[in-house]
């Protein structure tokens, strides 16, 4: 796509450091890492985001990441990460081309997660019905 940053660093009209690559998949660092590894998995293709990239392609992408996740630890000297998609605006995705973050983490980071709420099973029931309706 033209006007896609991420399809630039695929076609190296941008920059970016990167840490593999096959026919289907680009890995590289983050540019604004919220940990010292930040690393991103993409398809080359464009797709717009989890729903849209073919399911054989997101598969592909998991594959490498249990590849390159061990080397983006050990590199950070960290003993997890988290392995995540923003998908959609309102869930803060700002680049539409379907990409996986692995974050490196560690107790010791001071990284604060957002809080679940607390709620009844009856709503639990309900949103579960609503669910499974709309499947
Ligand atoms: P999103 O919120 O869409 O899931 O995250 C997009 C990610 O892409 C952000 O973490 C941001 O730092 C990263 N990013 C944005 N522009 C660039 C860029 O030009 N190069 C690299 N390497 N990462 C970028
Ligand atoms: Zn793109």
């Amino acid at each position: 796509m033209d006007d896609c940053i991420f399809c630039k660093i695929v076609s190296g009209e941008l920059p970016s450091h990167k840490i593999y690559e096959d026919s289907d998949i680009l890995v590289f660092l983050d540019i604004n890492p919220v940990n010292p590894g930040h690393t991103m998995v993409i398809p080359k293709k464009h797709y717009n985001d989890l729903l849209d990239i073919p399911t054989e392609l997101a598969a592909k992408c998991v594959e490498v990441t249990k590849k390159v996740a061990p080397a983006v630890m050990k590199a950070a000297d960290v003993d997890a990460f988290h392995f995540d998609i923003n998908n959609g605006a309102g869930a803060g995705q700002i680049i539409f081309h379907t990409h996986f973050h692995i974050q490196p983490r560690s107790k010791e980071d001071g990284l604060k997660l957002w809080l679940g709420t607390p709620t009844d099973q009856d709503k639990l029931a309900k949103m579960a019905e609503s669910i499974k309706k709309e499947l």
